[in-house]
């Protein structure tokens, strides 16, 4: 059992396994495995490197064993992604909502029948989640959902609209808020719901986002059914589940680049600018922000370890995920602009040969970067929560 060895002796199982299991061809293209995340069909490789993974439990390396997960300690789930650093793989299943939000919640707050049924397909990869929070009326204000879950005796029925649903087009479930008890004041008559997309009563229309692709939708429940197992945790007490979802969500939102190796700023800058005889940037002022840049991804990285550390033993999501999702959010938006910036021109491409494809995929991530200090609760929400639930100061006028 992976369980019972030490880091060192497992490191060489992980090692074996990745050589004989990672397509080599592979290396190094995680990001073509995140840009077929939006509905495309994958290629051979990437499905086999994909059902190797889910079969090994290796994309969720700590989940129990007992659903299919990898069931490996921390420090060996660490001694594994410094394995596949190495030989440039990747966990083709971690940008899944299944595995980032969904899995974890279940895992806190649901049965054991509810566990065996949906946790083995989310680790094998075979199903696909999305999670139906926002409304166009209830966005950080969420408590405000009108969503509406009627109890008709042998199952529930759902009547409402979500928006901004990533992924919807392409769920298979949805992990959803609703209001079951319209007199409850607005936190306390929400339940969680575990509802099945694959019903003719679930509409989608995907919306167009500015960098091109259409990765979320507007989602439509008209006498949707759900089964009365759909209910995760306690009627009317889902707003206790889908906080501890956003935790989750958050902690997945951390890490401030995509997975893979990323090229490193200043490389990506000494390519670009002039530098002078000692091999420093010319530009004074470059200079001076890539340093500033450079200190706080380093800074951020440094948090994000002592966070993990201090977590031992207790590695349950909590609220310095509001913390660590704005200063990550903060290091990726400023390294997308100083990319552009640096670029110049060549920071502009869209299409076209003129353009090499790294140019092209930095002004896609620059606008795709806006979205981080918005989803999974805004910058400011998130300061709202930092300044309540860590720092102890006074209530503000909604509850976050
Ligand atoms: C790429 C992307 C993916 C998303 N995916 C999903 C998804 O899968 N499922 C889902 O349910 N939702 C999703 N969302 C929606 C997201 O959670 C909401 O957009 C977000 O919570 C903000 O809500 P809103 O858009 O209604 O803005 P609003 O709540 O209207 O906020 C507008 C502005 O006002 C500020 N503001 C609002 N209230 C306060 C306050 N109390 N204090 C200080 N400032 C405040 C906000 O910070 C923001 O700047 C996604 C959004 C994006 C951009």
């Amino acid at each position: 059992m992976a369980y019972d060895m030490t880091p060192e002796d497992f490191r060489a199982e992980a090692r074996g396994w990745l050589e004989a299991n990672f397509p080599s061809v592979l290396s190094g293209k995680a990001g073509a495995m995140m840009a077929r995340m939006d509905g495309g069909v994958l290629d051979a490789e990437m499905l086999a490197w994909k059902s190797a993974m889910g079969a090994k439990g290796w994309g969720t390396p700590t989940w129990p064993a007992q659903y299919g997960g990898g069931g490996l300690t921390a420090p060996q789930a660490r001694v594994l992604a410094q394995e596949m650093a190495k030989v440039g793989a990747f966990n083709p299943l971690v940008h899944g909502m299944g595995v980032t939000m969904i899995g974890p919640t279940i895992m806190d707050y649901g049965t054991e029948a509810q566990k065996q049924q949906h946790l083995p397909p989310i680790i094998r990869g075979e199903v696909r989640w999305c999670v139906g929070y926002s409304e166009p009326n209830a966005g950080s204000d969420l408590a405000s959902l009108q969503t509406k879950c009627v109890d008709v005796g042998d199952h529930w029925v759902v009547n409402g609209q979500k928006v901004w649903t990533s992924g919807a087009q392409w769920g298979d479930w949805c992990g959803t808020l609703v209001r079951t008890d319209p007199a409850a004041k607005k936190h306390e008559g929400i339940s969680f719901l575990l509802v099945d997309m694959r019903q003719p009563s679930v509409e989608t229309r995907p919306i167009k986002l500015i960098a091109g692709a259409s990765p979320f939708c507007e989602t439509f429940f008209t006498d949707t059914r759900v089964a009365k197992d759909g209910l995760l945790g306690e009627i009317n007490k889902g707003w206790t589940v889908g906080k501890r979802l956003l935790q989750h969500e958050r902690a997945s939102q951390t890490g401030a680049s995509g997975g893979g190796r990323v090229t490193p700023m200043d490389e990506i800058a000494r390519r670009y600018l002039d530098v002078d005889g000692d091999g420093h940037l010319a530009d004074d002022d470059a200079r001076s922000r890539l340093t500033s840049h450079l200190m706080d991804t380093k800074a951020h990285g440094l948090t994000l370890s002592r966070a993990m550390a201090e977590a031992k033993g207790n590695a349950g999501p909590s609220n310095t995920a509001s913390v660590l999702k704005n200063s990550a959010t903060h290091v990726a938006q400023t390294r997308a602009e100083l990319t552009l910036e640096v670029m110049g021109a060549q920071g502009l491409g869209w299409e076209g040969d003129a353009f090499a494809p790294e140019e092209k995929e930095a002004v896609r991530a620059w606008l795709f970067g806006k979205a981080m200090s918005i989803y999974g609760g805004s910058s400011e929400i998130q300061n709202n929560i930092i300044s309540k639930r860590i720092l102890g100061l006074p209530d503000t006028t909604q509850s976050a």
